[in-house]
């Protein structure tokens, strides 16, 4: 089932986590709603930067968002955030794309974030939305210091 002209239900609810735990990850009818507008965004930034955008992890229901170790709050839970890439693009030149788009009032964000750059191939964008509540608009950059992940604001490399 596609859920936007590039994005299916599939990709978009899909967790290498849940498959391996036997998990459900299936979503109610206001968190597909959220799944909706995300891969609506998803379609946006796809167009902006002219490539595939391949998505790793969108919705996390709670028992899967709790065996992945997500936050509560995470806007994962709630079908609202995309880790994801642009086919072709380092997740640096991606997440400073998306930057650009909202520079240009073509997107909004809650929180942008470079995750794990450190890693070079294994790095990912996070793309968060919300709805019910002002965006935040936060850019940050996630890295391990001694085993434990931290935030730091902007992007770094
Ligand atoms: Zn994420």
């Amino acid at each position: 089932m596609q859920i936007t002209e590039h994005f299916s239900f599939k990709e978009l609810t899909r967790s290498e986590t849940a498959r391996r735990l036997g998990l459900q990850n299936v979503p109610s009818a206001a968190e597909m709603a959220n799944i909706q507008y995300t891969a609506e965004q998803l379609e946006k930034i796809r167009a902006y930067v002219g490539r595939g955008i391949v998505v790793t992890s969108c919705f996390r229901s709670e028992r899967v968002n709790k065996a992945v170790g997500g936050s509560p709050t995470s806007a994962h839970r709630f079908g609202l955030a995309a880790d994801c890439d642009a086919i072709g693009l380092t997740s640096l030149a991606f997440a400073k794309e998306i930057i650009k788009m909202r520079d240009e009032g073509k997107i909004k964000f809650d929180q942008l974030i470079l995750e794990f750059p450190e890693r070079g191939d294994g790095a990912w964008v996070h793309i968060g939305f919300r709805r019910n509540s002002p965006m935040r608009n936060q850019i940050m950059t996630a890295t391990k210091k001694n085993g434990k992940t931290v935030y730091l604001p902007g992007l770094h490399v």
